[in-house]
């Protein structure tokens, strides 16, 4: 099998590469490789987690997405990278678990033109002890999935416990007070209460649910100007979720949480401390910076390796001021966008861009749960930026996933799709409770 394009990693950046591509040039020309079925926008990750997003309505699935954009879908992990021959290796996929194993697809190889690596990020743990055997990142659907089910088992057996011991609940600690760890713990608080009416009468949610964030930093949302991160600590306390900065965390067990003297009960931990580049691509020959991402030139090219190319997080591009790009949906989003450009004009005999890749920052939003947002837009001038909140900013939010939606799916079905939530939401519980 050889298609010209090869786009690993289906995600925020990958994705939207390959329906624009697929769009124009076709499944010859064009493939996707993904290691999962389906694609989730990464940014709702919380929401899941929380339980108010169902990962099996809000997923696509690639194969479809594959026929209705004009792209090849393979399914399975890249393992392995033979530059000199211009192939890639493709692992192969198991059903089962691991006691039960059994190999549904096997190992492939596909050669590529031109490569382009979009495979995201994994959870950076900064070596503190612990971390990675007892918290739940959400860096993939499957985290986000464990944690909604871990939820529900300490809630049921909360709730029995009630009866007997008055102080029964759920101690969460999430670990990490930027835009990921913020979003979820107000998703979760909302979440709770709905947890409560419905199923868990015996709890409290505010009293009983015991929510705490940590940041390592003197305030939360440390990238994000003051105004935002003031309203959104007044609006976390509101909820009555406890948030501690200035705090380093040392170790993590199976229950209790140290962060310098003080140590915290819990029962459920959530890294979003950190993000890195997977560590495989470590072993793929490409240049990588410190962060372990791959090193690129201003056209998102992997310099000395003609054909390859890497975008999103895991991408290490500097702009013009030297600042690296932010791990960021927008910045993917972008990229894709600069990288679909470029390829036209290869695809059309053009020259190719002259002016590099330049990251514009439109501003952060950040959603409490699901009525209120706010956040900070950029203006064109450089360093301005205006604080938002209320319905503007609920609508700018919800606006960005129905732009991802537009870009993979068009205009009329992402109109269908949202019309087609709206209502499902009003006749279906406001969290998943099986
Ligand atoms: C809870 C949460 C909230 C966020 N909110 C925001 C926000 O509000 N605004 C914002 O700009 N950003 C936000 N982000 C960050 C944003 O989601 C990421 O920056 C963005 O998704 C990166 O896009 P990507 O295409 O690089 O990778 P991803 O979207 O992570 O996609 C990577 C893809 O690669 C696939 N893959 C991985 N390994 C392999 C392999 N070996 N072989 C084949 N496929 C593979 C994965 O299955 C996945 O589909 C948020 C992130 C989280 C977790």
């Amino acid at each position: 099998m050889h298609s010209k394009i090869v786009i690993v990693g289906g995600g925020a950046g990958g994705l939207e590469l390959a329906c624009k591509l697929g769009r124009k040039l076709g499944p010859q020309a064009v493939t996707l490789v993904d290691s999962r079925q389906f694609h989730i926008w990464k940014p709702s990750l919380h929401e899941v987690a929380a339980g108010t997003l169902d990962v099996h309505q809000e997923g696509l699935s690639y194969p479809m997405l594959a026929h209705d954009n004009g792209f090849t879908f393979v399914y399975g992990p890249m393992q392995a990278l033979d530059e000199a021959g211009r192939r890639l290796t493709i692992g192969p996929i198991y059903s089962g678990d691991s006691g039960q194993r059994e190999q549904v697809l096997p190992e492939r190889r596909i050669g590529y033109d031109a490569l382009v690596l979009a495979v995201g990020s994994v959870s950076n743990y900064f070596g503190v002890p612990g971390a990675a055997e007892h918290t739940i990142s959400l860096n993939a659907t499957e985290d986000a999935e464990r944690f909604r089910l871990t939820l529900l088992k300490l809630l049921t057996q909360a709730e029995l416990r009630k009866s007997t011991r008055p102080e029964a609940g759920v101690d969460i600690v999430i670990i990490g007070g930027g835009a990921t760890g913020v979003e979820l713990a107000a998703e979760l608080r909302e979440a709770s209460g709905v947890y409560a009416a419905y199923d868990f009468h015996r709890l409290d949610a505010e009293r009983d649910v015991r929510i705490t964030l940590l940041e390592g930093a003197p305030r939360i949302l440390a990238p994000l100007p003051d105004k935002v991160a003031a309203a959104a600590l007044d609006l976390l306390r509101e909820r009555a979720v406890t948030v501690v900065t200035d705090t380093r965390v040392t170790a993590i067990t199976a229950d209790s949480v140290t962060a310098g003297d003080v140590v915290y009960p819990a029962q459920l931990v959530v890294w979003a401390a950190g993000i890195k580049a997977p560590p495989w691509l470590a072993q793929l020959g490409l240049p990588v910076a410190k962060s372990g991402q791959i090193e690129v030139d201003g056209h998102l090219a992997v310099p000395g390796h003609p054909g390859i190319h890497a975008l999103g997080d895991c991408a290490a591009c500097a702009g013009p001021d030297g600042k690296p790009v932010p791990p960021r949906a927008q910045a993917a989003h972008q990229q894709a966008d600069y990288l679909f450009q470029a390829f036209m004009r290869q695809h059309q005999g053009r020259a190719p861009q002259a002016h590099p890749y330049v990251y514009r920052d439109y501003g952060s939003l950040v959603s409490f749960g699901q009525t209120t947002t706010v956040g900070s837009l950029m203006g064109s001038l450089k360093g301005l930026s205006w604080f938002v909140d209320g319905l503007v900013a609920r609508l700018m939010y919800v606006s960005l996933h129905l732009m991802h939606h537009r870009a993979v799916l068009g205009t009329v079905r992402t109109g269908v799709l949202a019309l087609a939530r709206f209502l499902i939401k009003r006749s279906t519980p406001l969290v998943k409770l099986h």
